[in-house]
Order: structure tokens, then C-alpha cells, then sequence
């Protein structure tokens, strides 16, 4: 009998929800259940695929080549589970399968109504990941702040869901924030109270309120709330606020939060491991010695756009016992003065991207890498700028460019293959999910990997164009990865270079605390290297 969790958010949004939801799926994990992972979205947009990263942070791609929010990439890392396109459903994807319904006749004669019928379809969608994860419990995030009129059908659908599916058998969790107004030095829980009070009115009523708060939580505010939201007061959950994300489930278990979750849900478990994550975060924590890695990039405003560099900068950190402290470079500011700017790192990384703006400047810092042996990883995008940075700057090829940029260069070293021309339609038809790529036995990819054949997520419509590949070739670039089946190139490198890869693919969306991805791990270990090298050669010089 699977066990339900429902997660929603009060007063203001950002308050960390997919973390909080994520880091129960840890504790949960760490018990021995199987855990399966939901995100409701109340947005219309059928998938995050076309939203501006400025507004809706990153789109995380899971290996079934769906583009979903980046609260799957929270639960992919902190449950360690491969997450599927049933994992995250909007309100337009709901929509749109009843409207489908409809057209085809299947409820024949009736009204068609968000009760019952978009709340049914929400509640299959909730019942289908129970039955395709075959898990033990299912934590459903439901995504917007209580009060917005988009989630309501949802938080309707819910509340019938308990009553379905029994008392014992699901759980609701409420996430609120508690302003603390430093001159009284108060908690104040009225925002809590009012958002607590609208679900009520929807007739949900919290078992568990987690409470953000920059200073532990007083008995005062934990008695307010329990008396004004109708919870005991051991179940007013402190959420503290962390440097480190990875600490939420350790400090969450440590207020008994996993037990009481337990315990309501009638579960028994005997299992109890969390060393090996504990000890991952105090690695985390104890690194001294820091390598600076340049990311040069086009949302730099928006640091949730590259939401999976960041943490797989953290994963490849610990790996390497050091602090990855990386600085985000707007592409735009480097196309002058970039040497400037760019000399003080270890590492440069060109993240995916799409559209001109930047590009020029992005492929001034890949030449620079290159001709100053700087560790340099491209991906996707950054790939790509690469492989315009070597036809011109190695290939002679002067005005070499990708049709995405530029659709008359004499030299379209990167550009779309016959079937992307056909496609009219933006939404999902980008070239998504996991491919097959056969690595060069000795390249760098090779050594960070230790395989001959790896799978890696792709989102992107353009590609290397073969027909310049000999020449590249001649010309000193490595092809260290292929596509087998289509020939395509998956990965370029610079030999004679300390560490110098560009991929196609996104290898940031499958690196996991324990197991940090092998190119961002190697790519750090390059960075570190050269920051030995430097820190050598500057003590030399001060003696
Ligand atoms: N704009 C490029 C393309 O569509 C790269 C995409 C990406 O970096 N994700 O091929």
C-alpha cells in the first residue's frame, strides 16, 4: 500500500519547498522505503521548455527527454533516483489531456468541469507515479503559494485525495516563513497563521508545519502556532536557514521530523542510514583551499538558471577536497578587456545556451583558455562556440560560425541537421533526453569516465557539421566522442592542453553528491592542478 505525502507553500514563494520536499525524500530513503517524487506545476505552459530562464530559473531534462522544473533536479540528486516525464505535470498538461478526452468522446453527454474532472485527472496523475515508480511513498510538491488562484484545482484534489485514500495513508506539510524583525527581536507568526487559515478554508488541515526562520524557533512562536493553527507543538518543524542545502535533511532528521513522519503514516522501519550523507556534507563544509572557476554566460542575473552547474560544482568539489568558488561572467562584458578579466581563474566553463547575444564574447574566453591552458569544459553551447573558436582561430577558417547565429557564414561549422529544418513547432522538439556516445580510448573524456560507452541528456536542435570534421581533425582537434548511430559528434578536446572538452550534451544533470559526474570532477582536478602549479611558482618567486 503506497503512502502519500503533500507538501505546500505559504506566505511567498522561494522558500525552498523543493529542497524541504527533496531532503524528505532523503530521510525517507535513508529508512529503507522506495521513495517516488511528484511536482505539481500551476502554470498553463505545457512543459518549462519554452520559458524564459529569467523567470522560471532552470529547465531540467531527465534522461526520458522530458523538460520539466527544476525541482526535479533537487529530487534526482537528493533521493539519487532517475526522475520521468510523469514526474512533473502542469495545470496545461491536465488541461489538455481532458480537453483530448473530451474531443475523443469519452465523457459523452456530461458537463466537463474542473470538479470533477480536471481533479480526477490531477489524481491519477498522483496515483500513476505509485503505480509506475512502484514506491513505497509518494512525496507530491504542489508547486505556487497557497492563496494563488492557479492551485487551487490542485489543493481541491488533494484534500479529496485524503479522503479516498484514508487518514493513515497520507499526510499534508505546510512550508511558511517566520520574519524576524530584529528590533523587537521577534518570530513573528501571523503570515503563518493567515496562510495556514486558507488552506483550512479549503479544508485542509496540516499535519506538519515547517517553518523557515533565520534564528532558531522560540517556544513562544512554536506555542502560537500550534495554538492558532491547530497542530500539536511538536509538530511545528523548525527550518533553519543553511549555508550548505545538503544539511536540510540532517538537520530536519535531527528535530525528529522522519520518525513523527512515520509514525503518522503508520510505517515501521528498522533501517536507519544517514553516515554516508553526513559525512558527504562535513566534506563539503571542511574544504579550505578554493579553485575559482569562471562561468561565462548569458542569465548570470538569474543564478537558478544554471541551478545543476552549480551543484555539480559542489559534487566535484568534495571529490577533490576543495571549494569550487565560481564566478559568473556576463558573455556581453568580455567581448573587450577580457584578458583583464578572465586571468585571475582557474577553470573557464561555457554553459548551454541559445541566441546571439554574448556569443562573440564567449568565444574570446575560449580562446583564451585554450592559448593559456586554462582547464575548459563547454557544454552544449559552450561546445559549440568551441568548435566556431577553433575553425577560426586554428582551421583558418575566419568567418566560421553555427547557422544559429549566423545563417549566411561561408563556413557553418555548426548547423541543423535535415530533419530539425522540418520542424515548425518550438514546444519538445529539441533533440532531448539520453543518447548513446562512444568515447576515444586515451582522451580526457575517456580517463574521467573509464568507458568506452556512456549515456548521456541532450537538449539542444544544432549540431558539429561533418562536413568540416577532416579538416578540424587536421588541424589538431580531437573527436573523443560519436553518436554511433546517426555519426554525430558528442564530444570535441584540445589535445596538448592540460584539460580542454566541450560536449554536446549536459553532463551537470546526472551528477549526484556521492557521485559527482566524472568530467566535472576531472575538470576540477585540472583547476586545482593549475592552482598548485601557481601557488608552487608563487612561493619561488617570494623567496
Ligand atoms: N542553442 C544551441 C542549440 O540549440 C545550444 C543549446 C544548448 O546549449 N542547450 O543547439
Amino acid at each position: 500500500m503506497t503512502k502519500y505525502i503533500f507538501v505546500t507553500g505559504g506566505v511567498l514563494s522561494s522558500l525552498g519547498k523543493g529542497i524541504a520536499s527533496a531532503s524528505m525524500g532523503t530521510l525517507l530513503k535513508s529508512r529503507g522505503l522506495k521513495v517516488g517524487m511528484l511536482k505539481f506545476d500551476p502554470y498553463i505552459n505545457v512543459d518549462p521548455g519554452t520559458m524564459n530562464p529569467y523567470q522560471h530559473g532552470e529547465v531540467f531534462v531527465t534522461r526520458d527527454g522530458a523538460e520539466t522544473d527544476l525541482d526535479l533536479g533537487h529530487y534526482e540528486r537528493f533521493v539519487g533516483i532517475d526522475l520521468s516525464y510523469y514526474n512533473n505535470v502542469t495545470t496545461g498538461q491536465i488541461y489538455s489531456s481532458v480537453i483530448e478526452k473530451e474531443r475523443r468522446g469519452d465523457y459523452l453527454g456530461r458537463t466537463i468541469q474542473v470538479v470533477p474532472h480536471i481533479t480526477e485527472e490531477i489524481q491519477e496523475r498522483i496515483r500513476k507515479v505509485a503505480h509506475r515508480d512502484k514506491v513505497d511513498v509518494v512525496i507530491t510538491e504542489i508547486g505556487g503559494t497557497v492563496g494563488d488562484i492557479e492551485s487551487l484545482p490542485f489543493l481541491e484534489a488533494v484534500r479529496q485525495f485524503r479522503l479516498k485514500e484514508g487518514k493513515d495513508n497520507t499526510l499534508f506539510i505546510h512550508l511558511t516563513l517566520l520574519p524576524f524583525i530584529p528590533s523587537t527581536g521577534e518570530l513573528k507568526t501571523k503570515p503563518t497563521q493567515h496562510s495556514v487559515g486558507r488552506l483550512r478554508e479549503i479544508g485542509i488541515q496540516p499535519d506538519f508545519i515547517l517553518c523557515r526562520t533565520q534564528i532558531p524557533l522560540t517556544k513562544e512562536a512554536r506555542r502560537k502556532i500550534s495554538l492558532f493553527c491547530n497542530v500539536e507543538e511538536e509538530d511545528v518543524i523548525q527550518a533553519i536557514d543553511v549555508e550548505n542545502v545538503y544539511e536540510v535533511p540532517l538537520r530536519f532528521e535531527k528535530e525528529g521530523l522522519t520518525d513523527k513522519i512515520l509514525k503518522k503514516l503508520s510505517l515501521s522501519t528498522h533501517e536507519k542510514d544517514l553516515r554516508e550523507w553526513s559525512r558527504w556534507v562535513e566534506k563539503v563544509n571542511s574544504a579550505q583551499k578554493e579553485v575559482r572557476i569562471a562561468v561565462v554566460g548569458k542569465y548570470v542575473r538569474m543564478r537558478d538558471a544554471y541551478k545543476s552547474i552549480i551543484e555539480a560544482f559542489t559534487h566535484a568539489g568534495a571529490a577533490n577536497n576543495i571549494k569550487v568558488n565560481s564566478v559568473w561572467i556576463e558573455a556581453e562584458e568580455l567581448e573587450n578587456n577580457f584578458t583583464e578579466k578572465l586571468k585571475n581563474f582557474q577553470g573557464i566553463l561555457i554553459p548551454g545556451g541559445f541566441g546571439l547575444r554574448g556569443i562573440e564574447g564567449k568565444i574570446r574566453a575560449i580562446q583564451f583558455a585554450r592559448e593559456n591552458c586554462i582547464p575548459f569544459l563547454g557544454i552544449c553551447l559552450g561546445m559549440q562556440c568551441s568548435t566556431i573558436e577553433f575553425a577560426r582561430n586554428v582551421a583558418g577558417l575566419k568567418e566560421a560560425n553555427s547557422t544559429e547565429f549566423d545563417p549566411d557564414t561561408p563556413y557553418p561549422v555548426i548547423n541543423l541537421l535535415s530533419e530539425q529544418k522540418k520542424v515548425r513547432k518550438k514546444g519538445g522538439t529539441m533533440r532531448l533526453g539520453d543518447y548513446e556516445c562512444k568515447i576515444q580510448r586515451g582522451s580526457f573524456s575517456w580517463k574521467a569516465y573509464k568507458k568506452d560507452v556512456i549515456y548521456e541528456r541532450h537538449r539542444h536542435r544544432y549540431e558539429f557539421n561533418n562536413h568540416y570534421r577532416e579538416i578540424l581533425i587536421e588541424s589538431g582537434l580531437r573527436i573523443a566522442g560519436v553518436y554511433p548511430e546517426k555519426n554525430l559528434v558528442e564530444i570535441i578536446e584540445v589535445p596538448n592542453h592540460p584539460w580542454f572538452v566541450g560536449v554536446q550534451f549536459h553532463p551537470e544533470f546526472s551528477s549526484r553528491p556521492g557521485a559527482p559526474h566524472p568530467l566535472f570532477r576531472d575538470f576540477i582536478k585540472a583547476a586545482k592542478e593549475k592552482y598548485q602549479r601557481k601557488s608552487v611558482a608563487k612561493i619561488v618567486r617570494e623567496k
